[in-house]
């Protein structure tokens, strides 16, 4: 604290990122990174990238990487906004299309950097409570505060439980919610979710972002994008170009341009990940444990005899490291990363000891 801050930042909370520990011979299931390395196409370009070029600022409207992403999507590029990783994306989406008079609502239980968006640009929320199952009821939804908000947002499929809300649930939120604007946050939709951007052509309220730093492996390239319409994609744009004018760098571009151009590695990756993921879960559940349905690159998992903190504790002193969230509903539960079979198998050993 200090006299020279000003009341706002006095008065943030500020998200806390899972630990990058600065240790080597560890197996870090904490933060849903990919455990592969990026396509080897997208390593290629980023080292060819034309360093000399590196004097000048890049292209403020990161032209090229949106029309390839236009081109994946089958979307025009009047419809997509890019940012430094989705977190900005969201950024500039809470301030740009969620501050309204209304309150906006999200899971009680889902990503934690959702209230601290609302905190640092004064927006006000309600939490919706996932059901008992940590489904999303969408008709809770549609009566809150007598249907009024400010918009809503979720992650599909939620984190940190990583269970999905199907297509049809998300069509109808959008349309028993015609007024106000729905955004849908795919960070981990590449391991077994249908994706709403299906319905962006419908849908002018509807708002989808994706990221580069899961399923593509590139999360300290920092990409992400947003896919909606023009209008929606215009409040971004006016935000980013009052914050940030130059947001992709060019070895970002050039890397991120690869990366999703080579759409044969990125399913050669997620498919990885689902069959290790699928094995954990039944591996986990012959100790005893019970995991949620996972659509995501992570399971969530509560063991009804071990307390979770405890269980975490344990790991990291065999340098195992999971996540474990001390808050209401899900402090039993541990959120554990899919790392290759074989970080998942020493998982599994190293759980067999401890319990
Ligand atoms: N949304 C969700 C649900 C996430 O878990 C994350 C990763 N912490 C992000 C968005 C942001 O990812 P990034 O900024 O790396 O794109």
């Amino acid at each position: 604290m200090s006299r020279f801050w000003s009341k706002t930042v006095q008065e943030l909370t500020p998200y806390v990122p899972g630990e990058q520990p600065k240790l080597s011979q560890l197996i870090k299931l904490n933060t849903n990174e990919s455990p592969y390395g990026p396509s080897p196409k997208a390593l290629a370009a980023i080292t060819a990238a034309n360093t000399d070029a590196l004097r000048l600022y890049p292209d403020p409207n990161s032209d090229a990487l949106k029309q390839c992403i236009a081109q994946v999507h089958g979307l025009s590029t009047p419809q997509l906004f890019v940012g430094n990783g989705s977190d900005e994306v969201l950024a500039h989406a809470f301030l740009g299309l969620l501050k309204h008079d209304d309150p906006i609502l999200f899971p009680d239980i889902t990503y934690s950097f959702y209230p601290v968006y609302c905190q640092l640009y004064d927006i006000a929320f309600e939490n919706i409570p996932l059901k008992e199952d940590f489904s999303i009821s969408v008709a809770d939804y549609l009566k809150a505060n007598h249907g009024r908000n400010g918009g809503i947002i979720f992650p599909n499929p939620n984190a940190p439980t990583g269970r999905a809300l199907p297509l049809s649930g998300i069509q109808a939120l959008l349309n028993g919610n015609p007024n106000g604007v729905v955004i849908i946050d795919e960070a981990y939709v590449d391991y077994g979710t249908e994706s709403a951007i299906a319905l962006v052509n419908q849908h002018p309220n509807l708002l989808v972002t994706r990221t580069l730093s899961k399923s593509y492996a590139l999360a300290g390239l920092r990409v992400g994008y947003a896919v909606g319409h023009p209008d929606l994609i215009e409040a971004l744009e006016r935000v980013k170009n009052s914050f940030n004018s130059y947001p992709i760098d060019k070895l970002a571009m050039a890397g991120a341009i690869a990366a999703i151009n080579d759409q044969d590695y990125l399913h050669q990756i997620s498919q990885k990940v689902i069959k290790t993921r699928d094995q954990l879960i039944q591996e986990l559940s012959q100790l005893g444990f019970e995991t949620i349905p996972s659509q995501a690159n992570f399971v969530f998992t509560k063991h009804p005899k071990h307390d979770a903190a405890s269980i975490a504790a344990k790991l990291r002193e065999k340098h195992i490291i999971v996540r474990h969230f001390k808050l209401p509903r899900i402090d039993q539960h541990l959120r554990i990363t899919i790392g290759t079979d074989e970080q998942c198998g020493a998982l599994i050993q190293c759980l067999k000891e401890l319990l």
